[in-house]
């Protein structure tokens, strides 16, 4: 049944919703398709749903693809499960929580792992039940610090996760492959350029993970990628670490005043003013920088610990907390507080190092602070460094790794600029903005060891189940796709996802025009091409073609004045094309441009498995919206 605007749910808006920052979620809101019920939760209204459920039909045919069964849980769960894994204190703030009227603890199902484990185990109990792949379309709760940009990111959203359960690694390895192969395919079909790009695993355990990024301004990850096709989250990019330098013929390491000296230029500048390096100038790079951070563990411990960095460098906090490289679990890393300073007051603000020499060490669990000291991988044995002395307006000059001073381990707390030397040694860094709409992670054995998940292998052993797990961000999706797909005007669907394939406008008054435009949506209907007419009465065909333009649909047909020549003007908006074609052509040329663009989409995931296989791993994979049908 065609859509009507007579009688449709939906009132277009002339204003943009308050605070809104991105076209998305203005146009999303003023075309009539969500509306805000609470911060960062949407009600879904028809148009909405037409769409959301044409990208669900897609992911769910790729996964159907994939060898994945769809299942459905509850959102609602009981907390002992999350408990067991340790993500009812991971998750921290983010997770909803309530309770019953028996005061057992439940959650708003943030994500799905421990369940889906827990079902394979209830049901599977051998090695001959699996590979098994399964997964749903659900909604997820988190309660975000930040929601923001409609739809981007929301505290209620949809989410496809699937779960995938094998004996062995090489299991894995075919699965985690499978369900990469259906995500590049969705996204092609969903006209989405993306790009996998390697990440950390972060409170989520395991070993391999890549996300899918969709490359644009408003996201709020930043990807680094290299000339060579090398493609990853900053948090995953790795440091090219130099090899260690001789140091037998460095000088002694030796402490300095250095009066008036608050910053690493003024630092550098007396430096080279007052004790001048022998063979170069000293730069910022030359210069230690400690930094005190705070981490707050798992089980509400606060462990204070110092990173030490080149001076040219900023520490990202984001990314050391997410290389892992802290132990596992940690909930919080940020700089640490005026009471965390001043409950050890040797570590001296300003003036902080490691110390003279290893017997004297301040700084590490060996030291006489007993505080982590983990280092920047550049910082190898035989560099040589102007750091704190622990006084007051001191430092220590040509303080030696390896020599002066050890570490409790390296840390990837630098941030990453552009330019700096790609891990392909392709050449220099570019560094790009995103938004995350999928994530894939080889899990390996932490749920499944901790919820109990084993079957019996070939020997009638019991074996630890191996498992992946795939999230792709439904309901986020769409908003990037209204990012990518928009005019000044409003919404611009590609052809396969607009909430109809046609718009129909009867422009002007008059009995005719109201019936040719009836007869000619029932023949398209009756094609199996879906409508969306404008019927209405008493609304100005300007107002009708303003809406049309918000709402978004490509292809409208405007059954006007033409009529008494017998025509009406077929518009492609996507290819700003306009045509008079005569009433008795215009059904079965719609039908075969509507159809042409529903094959054309679904070959583009084709197309992006034949370039992602051509050797561009890691490379762009260029979605095809078709517009050339039309
Ligand atoms: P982000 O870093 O953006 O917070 P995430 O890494 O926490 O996302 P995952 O746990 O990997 O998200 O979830 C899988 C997918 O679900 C994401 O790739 C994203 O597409 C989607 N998603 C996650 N959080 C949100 C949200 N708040 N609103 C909408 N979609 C989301
Ligand atoms: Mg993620």
């Amino acid at each position: 049944m065609a859509l009507r605007m007579s009688s449709l749910f939906v009132r277009t808006q002339k204003e943009d919703p308050v605070g809104a920052e991105v076209a998305s979620h203005k146009l999303l809101h003023r075309a009539g398709y969500i509306r805000r019920s609470a911060p960062g939760i949407y009600t879904w209204l028809p148009l909405g749903l037409q769409v959301l459920g044409k990208i669900e039909a897609i992911v769910r045919e790729e996964m159907a693809r994939a060898g994945s069964q769809e299942v459905h849980f509850p959102g609602l769960l009981p907390a002992d499960p999350y408990r067991k894994s340790g993500r009812w204190e991971a998750f921290g703030p983010d997770l909803f929580h309530l309770q019953d009227r028996k005061d057992n603890d439940y959650i708003l199902a943030p994500t799905h792992e421990e369940v889906f484990t827990l079902l394979v185990k209830d049901l599977y109990s051998s090695y001959k039940d699996l590979p098994l792949s399964i997964y749903q379309v659900q909604t997820k709760y988190r309660d975000e610090a930040r929601p923001r940009a409609g739809l981007l990111r929301g505290r209620e959203f949809i989410m496809k996760d699937a779960y995938s359960f094998d004996i062995d690694d090489a299991g894995l390895d075919a699965s985690y492959e499978a369900m990469r192969v259906a995500y590049l395919r969705a996204f092609a079909r969903l006209g989405l350029p993306c790009l996998p790009v390697r990440a950390t695993p972060g409170a989520m355990g395991g070993s391999g993970t890549e996300e899918f990024i969709y490359p644009s301004e408003v996201g709020e990850d930043t990807f680094v990628r290299s000339p060579g096709g090398y493609a990853a989250n900053v948090e995953a990019v790795t440091s090219i670490v130099p090899d260690a330098i001789e140091y037998s013929l460095s000088p002694a390491a030796r402490v300095e005043d250095t009066p008036d000296t608050p910053t690493i230029e003024t630092l550098v500048d007396a430096a080279n003013a007052n004790h001048p390096r022998e063979d170069r100038a000293w730069t910022a790079a030359d210069t230690l920088k400690n930094v005190v951070c705070a981490i707050t563990h798992p089980d509400g411990t606060r462990e204070i610990i110092v990173i030490g960095l080149p001076g040219d460098r900023e520490v990202d906090l984001d990314r050391a907390a997410g290389t892992g490289m802290l132990g596992n679990g940690e909930v919080g890393l940020e700089a640490a507080t005026a009471e965390d300073l001043a409950a050890h007051p040797e570590l001296v603000k300003g003036y902080i190092g490691p110390g003279l020499s290893p017997e004297t060490q301040l700084l590490g669990l060996e030291g006489s602070s007993k505080v982590r000291f983990l280092l920047d991988p550049r910082v190898v044995d035989g560099t040589r460094w102007i750091t704190g002395a622990n006084e007051p307006g001191r430092h220590v000059f040509d303080l030696v790794a390896g020599r002066d001073f050890t570490s409790d381990g390296t840390i990837e707390a630098a941030q990453v600029v552009l330019g700096d030397p790609a891990p392909d040694g392709s050449g220099p860094l570019e560094l790009a903005r995103g938004v995350e709409i999928g994530q894939i992670f080889k899990l390996g054995r932490k749920y499944a060891e901790s919820l109990d998940l084993k079957v019996l292998d070939q020997n009638g052993k019991a074996t630890t189940v191996t498992m992946g797990s795939y999230g792709l961000g439904v309901t986020r999706v769409m908003a990037c796709i209204a990012e990518e797909y928009h005019s000044e005007t409003g919404l611009l669907w590609p052809q396969h996802l607009a909430p109809a394939d046609v718009h129909i406008i009867a422009a002007g008054k008059g009995e005719e025009i109201a019936e040719a435009a009836e007869t000619l949506t029932s023949e398209l209907e009756s094609e199996g091409v879906t409508v969306l007419l404008d019927d209405r009465g008493k609304v100005s065909p300007g107002f009708k073609f303003a809406d049309a333009e918000l709402i978004g649909i490509p292809t409208v047909i405007v059954v006007g004045r033409g009529l008494a020549d017998g025509v009406v003007e077929v518009r492609n908006r996507l290819t700003d094309e306009k045509q008079d074609q005569p009433v008795a052509e215009v059904v079965a040329s719609t039908v075969a441009a509507v159809r042409t663009a529903y094959a054309t989409a679904d070959g583009a995931a084709d197309a992006a498995i034949a370039d992602a296989a051509g050797g561009a791993a890691g490379g762009e994979v260029a979605a095809v919206a078709d517009t050339s049908a039309l």
